[in-house]
């Protein structure tokens, strides 16, 4: 028996200009690192107990029944420059399924061989940013955060040119949809009306089925990322390079490359190596999103009747996006700091309280979590000086004093929002040193506590520390 993939795939039923058929490039020695059984089982996919087999599958070296592999287009700003034309330069669509939850659901090898969007890249990845995304993506879902999956990671046996030359992999990417704010770029730069009408139907009924028309879905792409926005921001998240083309439709976060948990807040933290001007720094996310949806309206004004008050009516939407952000995220503060009732002063205490970390670069996650505690006073001792976070302690005690629930109750609804565990910088790079040297002991420990992230799990304590200053991460890079 072969990996069984009930495939429909209704993207490949688009017209052609939508994308290029593409199979994989085979590769020379297709080795399984992991395959993700739950996930499979959600996606109805059958696995034989197989290790060679399974590979050959993810590795894009045998192609299962029913795919119909491509390679999508789009278009996109990067760092705000127009790029004309992107795609898939390293990524093939094997084809989609609908979930047992009814969901249609993308499978995409990324890594899988050249395509003709892949410019001057190789269509490969290596091995580590392979095992980031596979770890931050599961880690992501396991925080309740909209994102892509990951199904499998393979080894290729082939080497890979970065600076030096590394061991090529293969992530098999699960998405709700591919399709990005670039890919309406794409079609509303060459005035492809018919083909805009195509993919802005095609979303709706995947994504939005209850919007009407562009308006609709504008309004509900709107809505959805600045939930998803909020949601990172909660987790102390920072994408890294939120381009046109890495912003999903559907909500969901994807194209793992230099993003970063942050230990220490900082409102402006940045990691990306390439983002010199901090563009899509911790705090300037909310900025950007809002940019980014500036070009989707952009795209889809060609679909309506009238251009002019199209203008006018998608930039009144456009301009929804700060109070819908800031009702999210004040939300999610308000949840963090274990608040039920919703007091006008409330997020005034939530930011005097960021304000505070981020002068005693406070780690983030290990102040929330210690606030969620039976003991919140000893969250001061964290810091040389104590006495500004003794002040708001008391400010945010008196406050809990107007709360109905039971401290009980509350201590568990902190701890339910507020996580033990993320994927620290230090242990994804400690995972990804071992890794090559053969040793994926790290890289399993790692995936395992992280789908716990609520959980104390006292024998894991060592992964909620925050690191050590030599192992601070100050820098990653891209995915490539
Ligand atoms: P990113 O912003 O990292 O998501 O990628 C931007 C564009 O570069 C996308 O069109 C990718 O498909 C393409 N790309 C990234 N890495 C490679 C690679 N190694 N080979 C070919 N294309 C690549
Ligand atoms: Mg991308």
């Amino acid at each position: 028996m072969t990996v069984q993939i009930p495939f429909d795939n209704s993207y490949a039923r688009l017209p052609d200009r939508f994308f290029t058929a593409q199979p994989p490039t085979p590769v020379a020695a297709p080795g399984l690192i992991t395959v993700n059984r739950p996930l499979a089982a959600e996606l109805g996919i059958t696995l034989p107990n197989d290790d060679t087999g399974i590979a050959a599958i993810f590795a894009g070296n045998t192609l299962p029944d029913g795919a119909t592999p491509l390679a999508q287009v789009y278009a996109g700003h990067q760092f705000g420059g127009w790029a004309p034309q992107l795609g898939d330069g390293r990524a093939v669509l094997l084809g989609e399924v609908v979930d047992r939850a009814g969901q249609r659901r993308d499978i995409q090898l990324k890594g899988a061989g050249p395509t003709p969007y892949s410019r001057m890249g190789d269509g490969r990845a290596w091995l580590g940013p392979v095992l980031r995304e596979y770890i931050i993506s599961e880690a992501m879902c396991a925080l309740g955060i909209p994102t892509t999956r990951a199904l499998a990671a393979v080894t290729t046996g082939e080497p890979v040119l970065r600076e030096a030359a590394m061991p090529g992999a293969i992530v098999t990417r699960v998405a709700a949809s591919h399709i990005r704010v670039g890919t309406f770029q794409y079609f509303a730069a060459r005035r492809d009306v018919e083909a805009l009408q195509a993919l802005s139907a095609h979303a709706i009924a995947r994504h939005y089925p209850d919007a009407d028309g562009p308006l609709g879905l504008l309004q509900a792409v709107i809505a959805a990322q600045a939930r998803l926005v909020a949601k990172w921001m909660g987790v102390g998240f920072i994408h890294g390079v939120m381009n046109t083309d890495n912003m999903s439709i559907a909500g969901e976060t994807i194209d793992y490359g230099p993003c970063a948990f942050m230990d220490a807040y900082h409102s402006e933290k940045v990691f990306s190596s390439i983002d010199q001007f901090g563009r899509y720094a911790f705090g300037n996310q909310p900025n950007v999103a809002v940019w980014n949806l500036a070009q989707l309206a952009t795209a889809l004004l060609p679909l309506m009747p009238e251009r002019d008050s199209a203008i006018e009516i998608f930039t009144h939407e456009i301009n929804t996006f700060p109070d819908l952000f800031d009702l999210e995220w004040h939300r999610v503060l308000r949840a963090k700091l274990g608040l039920a009732r919703v007091e006008e002063a409330d997020v005034a205490l939530a930011f005097d309280l960021l304000t505070l970390m981020e002068q005693a670069q406070a780690d983030f996650t290990r102040y929330f979590r210690g606030l969620s505690g039976a003991d919140p006073a000893q969250t001061a001792a964290e810091f040389t000086d104590p006495g500004p976070f003794n002040t708001w302690l008391l400010r945010w005690q008196t406050r809990l004093d107007r709360e109905t629930r039971s401290p009980a109750e509350r201590q568990s609804a902190m701890e339910a929002v507020n996580p033990a565990f993320i994927p620290r910088n230090h242990r994804v790079e400690e995972v990804i040193k071992a890794s090559l040297s053969g040793d994926y002991d790290p890289f399993f420990k790692l995936v395992d506590i992280l789908k716990r992230p609520f959980e104390d799990q006292p024998e894991n304590r060592a992964y909620q520390a925050a690191p050590a200053p030599e192992e601070t991460v100050t820098r990653t890079f891209c995915g490539t």
